[in-house]
């Protein structure tokens, strides 16, 4: 078992697996940046090294640095969360030459999962059903208008590289094709410092529901049901429950097995989600793994009572899974809904110094967040400041709670998602569980605010 191991991140992800090592009796050092001296994670961690100024790529980003302060901790093991180092291959790498256990999967599966196009091959070939698509998109203008036409219109162009929603555009007029593709191009190479794209079907009105896995150093692996994520704004979640109001039990054990036997087929340890489009209940595409710990994780904690956490870092531990795909029973429903620091109708950054922060509690309702009153939001970080997450024995007694939950959070000195939440939660399509990718595209044209 681990002694000690060092958080790579910051925010309410550091303090979630400050959390986790503190109930098994693990040993924590945090890192932070100049702008994080007052963070939390900083307070509850064992020991703590500054590693460089505000600046990401200078701090946490920052490999050499990363790595010399586990060396000076002498940890045995880096967690390194969501975002920041969390899918880069190159750093697990550099810790499984160090010598320090990388908690996730072998680079190599980083790697492969990294690269959408590769990923999508290898999933095809471990038996998961593709929407029709490209692998990595020849510069040819002719290649690429055969390509599209092969699909059919609409199509999708995506980064191989790609992540957080970014790089992607739709193309419905075949005119638009070659140009849509030359400017996806420029976007993923200034996002991911990766210029290749690929084509896939687009779908009008999906679903976005994923499939969470754990998988032990043994060849167990097991699924712990499925995530709902079809609130976005900008390809990006905002609202997540699970289970889906879309699948039957039976479909869930259907999709379930078959990530299973595709995680088992590519040699997958660890904890991962596998991301899926659904355009009806059985039509299903699978569209991506994240190979680490997602942020909506707590929806699935909390109706499996699996601590996700622990979980991650048994695994990494050699530890095998302590349970059978048998054992894991679902049990009522939860919801999560991502506060941001951020304009509710222009999704614009709100940084700046938090003068009120309380939250609410009672039955149901868990906070994971690293804010407090008097806490600075700073520019330079991701602009979520807490994940409100309830849960009830039923959709109705979730959405109760998550409506008086978030009535009584209060956040003033930033502007925040708030009212938008607020909002949704009164929304009768919401309410009825009739979701899909442009649900707030439509309640924004519905309630005659235009989204920018
Ligand atoms: P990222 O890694 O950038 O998050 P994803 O591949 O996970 O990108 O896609 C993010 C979101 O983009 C999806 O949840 C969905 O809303 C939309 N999307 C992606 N591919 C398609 C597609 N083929 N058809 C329709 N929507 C899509």
């Amino acid at each position: 078992m681990f002694n000690k191991i060092l958080i790579a991140n910051r925010g309410e992800i550091a303090l979630r697996i400050i959390c986790a090592c503190k109930e098994l009796g693990i040993q924590t050092v945090a890192i932070y940046s100049e702008a994080d001296r007052h963070a939390l994670h900083v307070r509850f961690a064992d020991e703590a090294v500054c590693i460089g100024p505000a600046t990401s790529s200078e701090s946490y980003l920052n490999i050499p640095s990363v790595i010399s302060a586990a060396e000076i901790t002498n940890v045995d093991a880096i967690h390194p969360g969501y975002g920041f180092l969390a899918e880069n291959a190159h750093f697990a790498e550099v810790c499984e030459s160090c010598g320090i256990k990388f908690i996730g999967p072998r680079s190599a599966l980083i790697r492969l999962m990294g690269d959408k196009a590769a990923a999508r091959a290898a999933m095809a070939e471990a038996g998961l059903p593709m929407l029709p698509g490209t692998g990595k998109l020849s510069h040819d203008p002719a290649v690429i208008t055969m390509e599209a036409e092969n699909i059919g219109y609409p199509v999708i162009v995506k980064a191989v590289g790609g992540g957080g929603g970014r790089g992607m555009k739709i193309v419905r007029d075949p005119a638009m094709l070659v140009n849509a593709v030359h400017l996806a191009r420029t976007e993923a190479n200034k996002a991911f410092h990766n210029p290749e794209v690929y084509l896939e079907k687009y779908l009008e009105s999906p679903r976005h529901i994923e499939f969470q896995v754990l998988a032990d150093e043994h060849g167990n692996v097991v699924h712990l049901g499925e995530r709902e994520c079809s609130i976005q704004r900008r390809h990006q979640k905002l609202i997540e429950e699970a289970p889906s109001t879309l699948l039957s039990a039976e479909m869930r054990q259907h999709v379930g097995t078959l990530v299973c036997q595709a995680m088992t087929r590519v040699g997958y340890t660890s904890c991962g989600t596998v991301e899926f489009l659904f355009e009806s209940p059985e039509r299903f595409y699978f569209m991506e793994m994240n190979t680490r710990i997602q942020v909506e994780h707590p929806v699935t904690e909390l109706i499996t009572r699996i601590d996700l956490l622990k979980e991650q870092i048994l695994i990494a531990a050699g530890e095998p899974l302590p349970m059978r795909q048998d054992d894991v029973l679902w049990d009522g429903w939860s919801m999560e809904c991502r506060i941001n620091a951020e304009d509710p109708v222009k999704f614009t950054p709100s940084p700046g110094k938090i003068s009120t922060f309380h939250t609410p509690g009672g039955p149901g309702v868990r906070v994971d967040s690293a804010a407090h009153t008097e806490c600075v939001i700073s520019p330079y970080y991701d602009s979520l400041i807490a994940k409100l997450i309830t849960n009830g024995r039923d959709r109705r007694e979730t959405l109760g709670r998550m409506r008086r939950a978030l009535e009584m959070f209060v956040v003033e000195g930033v502007k925040t998602t708030l009212p938008l939440h607020r909002r949704i939660l009164q929304d009768e399509d919401f309410i009825q569980g009739r979701l899909n990718t442009h649900f707030l595209d439509h309640y924004f044209q519905d309630s005659g605010k235009a989204a920018s």
